[in-house]
Parts: structure tokens; sequence; C-alpha cells
């Protein structure tokens, strides 16, 4: 990219929570191949995000690549409209395969938020289709759901700013955000604020949504896998249905393949996206139980009133197939339980810097919670310095690499983490 290339996007593109007139700066990359970015200056950079959760197989796998290009050779995309393909039919029974018995029917969507705007209004239908007035979700504080309206009325209030869109958001209730640990003890108390909550509200409540054991990006924090028991409890009793928000978490990032395996539970909705098609193509779904599809189907619309141009897009189901087929050969576990293993010890010195309030592991994601907000700006370009991609926010340093990355690879980023919390000229 030219110097020139560089100005255009800086004043005309936007990029992700950006400012238009004070952008952050950008790092121009050429290609990434394996757990590396190759920037434009020729400086690799060991690459430590996964592209947000996406690329678990790292980048350029040889498998993905060949399933997506003889894809494009046959069919590239066709309207779902009517028409139905094998690439969508072998990604979907590999779907219906992988996660718990009872979710059977598949949506296919084109991105996360989507998938969330989608088991909402399937759960607003639901109680339509039983002629009873539910319109509002239960949710944690601190939960990120994704930028569309109806997934951001459930994200954080403060993270995502709903005094912006005040008037405008629907109206959904936040208990506080789960304090016992994962790796904690199980505090009973935990639980008061929620089941108040709940029974406050049984009858307005068309759905619990959650991030099951790992809030993401509202927080990167992990909790006890008791809260899953007690809350799909409680939703059985009530007939509340409980949405698993697995956009992050699936796929083997927490150790389990979905992150509901920690707690034994199965949700009515499932959602599912990221690493969905290995980090290539931007596809998602949103499996339901049998019961909430013939609920919805037998309602008075007749059908899910969904839709999206590019639904079941052949290419993305392809790649998408290739990597649940990666997935199947079981490798990742140990990629994982490895990871899991180096981030513990390797982060473990940071717990001692002045800097950091926390550290947490659990399977393939590292954090570092630090004392003040970072200076973004000037700790990307020192990560940069280091030869590592990290993109930290807020008070919040985190690694999630792909599942092959070396333990050499690995411990430059970690070095990288370790390095940047010792230094007080990187926060603000
Ligand atoms: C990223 C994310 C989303 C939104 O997905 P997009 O593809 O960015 O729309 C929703 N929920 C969770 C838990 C996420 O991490």
């Amino acid at each position: 990219m030219t110097a020139d290339d560089l100005a255009f996007d800086q004043r005309h593109i936007w990029h992700p929570y950006t400012s238009m007139t004070s952008p952050l700066p950008v790092y121009p990359v050429r290609s990434a191949q394996g757990c590396e970015l190759t920037l434009d200056s020729g400086e690799r950079l060991v690459d430590g995000m996964s592209s947000w959760w996406a690329a678990i197989h790292g980048y350029g796998h040889p498998a993905l690549n060949a399933a997506m290009k003889a894809q494009i050779d046959t069919l590239s995309h066709v309207m779902f409209g009517g028409i139905t393909h094998a690439p969508a039919v072998s990604l979907c029974r590999k779907l219906v395969a992988m996660t718990p018995d009872a979710l059977e029917c598949v949506f296919l969507a084109d991105s996360g938020s989507v998938a969330v705007e989608v088991a909402m209004k399937m759960a607003l239908q639901y109680w339509q289709a039983k002629g009873e007035a539910r319109q509002r979700f239960l949710t944690f504080r601190n939960g990120y759901h994704g930028d569309t309206f109806g997934a951001m009325s459930v994200c954080d209030p403060d993270n995502s700013m709903h005094s912006l869109w005040k008037g405008y958001l629907p109206d959904n209730l936040f208990a506080p955000a789960p304090q016992s640990r994962f790796d904690g003890e199980w505090d009973e108390r935990d639980m008061v604020a929620f089941a108040r909550l709940m029974a406050a509200h049984r009858h307005e409540i068309a759905a619990v949504i959650l991030e099951p054991i790992v809030q993401g990006a509202g927080g990167m924090r992990m909790y006890h896998p008791e809260w899953l028991k007690r809350i799909r409890k409680m939703c059985d009793r009530e007939g509340i249905l409980l949405i698993a928000d697995e956009i992050a978490t699936g796929f083997g990032r927490t150790g389990k393949l979905f992150a509901c395996e920690h707690a034994g539970i199965s949700p009515d909705i499932l959602c599912l996206g990221k690493a969905l098609t290995g980090g290539t193509m931007t596809l998602s779904a949103t499996l339901t139980t049998r019961n909430v599809a013939e609920t919805i189907s037998n309602g008075e619309a007749g059908c899910f009133m969904h839709g999206p141009t590019f639904m079941g897009n052949p290419l993305a189901c392809a790649a998408a197939t290739a990597s649940l087929e990666i997935l199947e050969s079981g490798a990742w576990r140990d990629q994982v339980a490895a990871i899991e293993a180096q981030l513990t010890a390797e982060l473990a010195p940071a717990r001692d810097a002045e800097n950091v309030v926390d550290v947490r592991v659990l399977g393939a994601i590292g954090v570092v919670e630090t004392r003040a907000p970072v200076n973004m700006a000037l700790l990307q370009r020192f990560f940069v310095q280091q030869g590592v991609w990290i993109r930290p926010f807020g008070r919040l340093i985190y690694v999630m690499p792909p599942y092959l990355i070396s333990p050499e690879q690995l411990s430059r980023l970690t070095r990288a983490v370790n390095a940047a919390v010792a230094r007080n000229d990187l926060f603000v």
C-alpha cells in the first residue's frame, strides 16, 4: 500500500469503534500464513488474536483454502429461498451432530449479530405463538451480544452506551455480572439478584440470553459453571427459553467444544459464529430445539419471519464444513490444553506487576486485567515493535491465539504482555 492509500483509508474508511476525525493508527497487512501476519513493511507478527476469536486454524490453512477454491468453481452463491444445496446440508448435518442432542433445527445467517437477532426474534415469535405477551430478555451486566439493535439491547448498558439510544432500545432486564469465578468457589449469594429479577418479571420474560462461562468483549470474565446449571433449572421451572450465545466461546476455545459443556447443560437456542468458518468467511448459525421451531411455525405468521439475501452462502458453508472437519480430527483438545498450561505458567509473573489487578486463563484465552486503561495507540505500537499482534481494549490485555500456535510463538506473546505491564508509559 502507498502512502496515498493510507491517506485515503484515514479520510474515507471507518474502522471498528473508531473516529473519523482522530482515527487510531492502522497497520497495513499484506498477507497472513499460519500464526503470522506480514505487514506491508515486511515485519512479521505472531498473531495473538485469531482475528477476534475466528481464525482458530491460523491463516491460509490448506484444507480451508482448497474447500473454498473448489466451491468457487462449482457454486459461489445462489438464493436460499426455494433452493437448497449440498454445502448447506453438509454443514447443518455436522452442526446438528456436534451440538447438544436437543438442538435440531438450524438457521444460517451472515454474522454473529444477526444470529443473535434471529435468536431473539425466535423467542418473541415463540411466545407470540403460545398466546403470551412476553417481550423482555433477562441477561447479565458485562455481556456482549453484537452491535445491531436487538443485540445491543442485551449488551452491557454502560459498555454499549445505552444512554445514546434512550427511547429507541427495548427495555431489558440486567442482573449483576456473575462474581463466582470459574476457578473459584461457588458463592450461593451470587444468584440472589438474578433470581429476584426473574421472579419479579416471570410472566414478561421471553428468554434469558447469556454468553456461557466466558463473557467476551464485555469484560473477558470467566464465571462458575454452577451459574449455568442454576439458570437452566430456573428457566425450566418457568418455561422461559435459554439462549446461549456461543459466538465467541464455540468450537473449542474454552477447552470444551462448546462452553455449555462445562456445566453439562443444553440451551433452547444456540448462536454460533466467529470461528464457524475458521475465520475465512462471514457466517453464523442459530440452532433450536424441535419444540421451539414447531411452536414458531404453528403461530400466526405460519413461518419464521427472517430470510437474509446471502442466507446459506455456499462458499461460506464449504469453508465452515472444512473447518469442522479439522475440529473433528480432535487435535484441538491437546492444542488448547497445551495453550492453557503455557498461558497459566507464563502469564503468572504478570500478577506481581504494579499495573495488574488480575490474571485469568481458560482454554486458549489468557487475560491480564490492568489497573488503568491502556493507551491503545502506544500499546499497539509497542506490541508491533515486539513482533506480536495483540489488540488490547480498556483495562484488558488478552490473547486468544490460533490453536496450532507453537510454544515458541506463544512465548513471544506472553513475553510481550509481561514486558508491557512492566511499563508505566503505556497506560493512561
Ligand atoms: C462477536 C460477538 C457477537 C457479534 O458477532 P458479529 O459477527 O461481530 O456480528 C455476538 N455475540 C458474541 C458473544 C460475540 O463475541
